[in-house]
């Protein structure tokens, strides 16, 4: 297969990237259960790659990149339908810290390849390529290293556009944890004529109450402010797992399109996740179970759950119907 690394802004090319779903499009039609990937970065550093302190996951692009393939290769081997490009810690807000901003082309240019190189070693099925784009960043006061309001929307686009040339076939936007940057993350990717996946992030308040990662706002103030921008997929991601069922409720209520949950398990001490606490395959899959029954149609997993956890995801509930599950 060849890598699609055309200029930017062909809409054409858009057209041509857009048909590269219609598999996932038609088993949604059909009611089965789609499975995402599991982590990429706490993945990496599973395997003894040194996360940067400021662009985390950004400089295994340069230093690690087969690390980074084997780790696609893993997840399309366990049997997902969409794999996800290294490309979460990638914008240029979040090389900006780390003095990588140089880089900024090549670094995603290079994670889409990665991603490619992968699909073409080791999948029998399709599989389709999400590109992260990530409204967050990894400063301890991230107020401080977003993009600056009047650059933002035009630094979204910038990477969301050389995702999209490169051949990406959606757009994940994710960590959505404050309404301001996420409501710019989600209308430049929008902007590309791809599909668009909204990922929200959440915890707890200081009242047990249900809000985005930043606790700027509630869950349900971020759906309402976001869902009408656009995208065909929401999710709750990054989010403890012992939060998700509370959380997928709120989304579910709000959001008309497709649901979906890939949880977290275990926590950060920055820049390295902790994994001694990190839930079993068997119990992530109960878990899953729970959001299948309650209207999740695309399951995976994020930061801390491996291509173990996404195995048995596979194993009990890779194309499988909806409503098979659901009379358990
Ligand atoms: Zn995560």
């Amino acid at each position: 297969m060849m890598i699609r690394v055309t200029e930017i802004n062909s809409a054409s090319g858009h057209r041509e990237i857009m048909t590269g779903i219609s598999f996932i499009e038609d088993k949604l039609q059909q009611g089965q259960i789609l499975l995402l990937d599991g982590a990429t970065g706490t993945e990496l550093e599973k395997r003894g790659v040194p996360m940067n302190s400021k662009a985390w996951s950004a400089e295994a692009i340069i230093t690690h990149p087969e690390i980074i393939q084997a780790v696609h290769e893993d997840y399309i081997r366990a049997g997902v339908d969409i794999i996800t490009v290294n490309s979460f810690s990638t914008a240029r807000h979040m090389l900006l810290p780390a003095g990588l901003t140089g880089q900024f082309r090549h670094l995603n240019l290079e994670a889409v390849k990665l991603a490619f190189h992968a699909r073409e070693m080791a999948a029998s099925t399709p599989v389709a390529i999400a590109g992260s784009i990530a409204p967050t960043t990894f400063c301890s006061d991230p107020t401080k290293c977003y993009p600056p309001l009047s650059e933002a929307y035009s630094w979204y686009v910038e990477q969301a556009e050389l995702l999209a040339v490169s051949g990406v076939d959606i757009l994940l936007i994710e960590m959505i944890e404050d309404i301001e940057q996420g409501t710019l993350a989600v209308k430049a990717a929008c902007s590309t004529g791809l599909p668009v996946w909204l990922g929200f992030s959440c915890r707890r308040g200081d009242a047990g109450e249900m809000m985005l990662w930043e606790r700027g706002q509630t869950l349900a103030e971020g759906v309402d402010a976001i869902a009408g921008i656009g995208g065909t997929a929401a999710f709750i991601m990054h989010t403890e797992v012992a939060d998700t069922v509370e959380a997928f409720s709120i989304l579910k209520s709000r959001w008309q399109g497709t649901l979906g949950v890939y949880a977290h398990s275990g926590h950060f001490v920055m820049p390295n996740w902790k994994f001694n606490d990190v839930i079993s395959p068997a119990a992530y899959a109960r878990e899953a179970g729970g959001w299948i029954r309650s209207g999740a149609r695309i399951i995976g997993g994020c930061c801390g759950i491996g291509p173990a956890h996404i195995s048995e995801l596979k194993r009990q509930y890779g194309g499988k119907m909806m409503e098979e599950k659901s009379q358990e």
